[in-house]
């Protein structure tokens, strides 16, 4: 598999099966199938135009323009653990390590909750982050926050 022409920076996870809730998108985009029913045909239409297929892999187009990886949120997981307690990481806080996934080129409606999970169980954060202080830049509503949310909306809406 050639991953050279990817224009994800690190393409450091390869093969993994479509998560069921962008499959209709990506039957779409294989082979133009649609669900019979006009109105969810029309909406799979639409929100097809922000994912793309590379190497038989679904990537979404995020609000910055970085194509995402769709992964599973088990996979997500792992991603973020390892950036967590990586290198790049150092304990970063649950909002950075999305940040950070997603620019890795990797997409899942969950991330940001599997994120605070992550932080929440990590020994070395123990220490440092601790309730209200988390709690309150977390509902700071920051554009960051509302990207996100948009983004996350717009997944779950791809239910058929
Ligand atoms: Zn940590």
């Amino acid at each position: 598999m050639v991953v050279e022409s990817m224009e994800i920076d690190e393409p450091v996870f390869v093969t993994r099966p479509v998560p069921p809730l962008a499959q209709p998108i990506m039957s779409y985009l294989k082979d133009g199938s649609l669900p019979k029913e006009e109105v969810s045909a029309r909406q799979i239409q639409r929100r097809a135009k922000a994912y793309t297929i590379i190497n038989g892999e679904l990537y979404k187009r995020s609000v910055t323009n970085i194509l995402q990886q769709c992964v599973e949120p088990a996979e997500g997981q792992e991603i973020l653990r390892d950036i967590h307690q990586g290198e790049c990481g150092h304990h970063a806080s649950s909002r950075t390590l999305v940040g950070k996934a997603f620019q890795h080129g990797f997409y899942w409606p969950s991330a940001l909750q599997e994120a605070e999970d992550v932080v929440r169980k990590c020994n070395g954060c123990q220490s440092e982050v601790v309730g209200a202080g988390t709690r309150s830049v977390r509902r700071g509503g920051s554009r960051f926050d509302q990207d996100l949310f948009i983004d996350f909306l717009f997944v779950f809406l791809i239910r058929v």
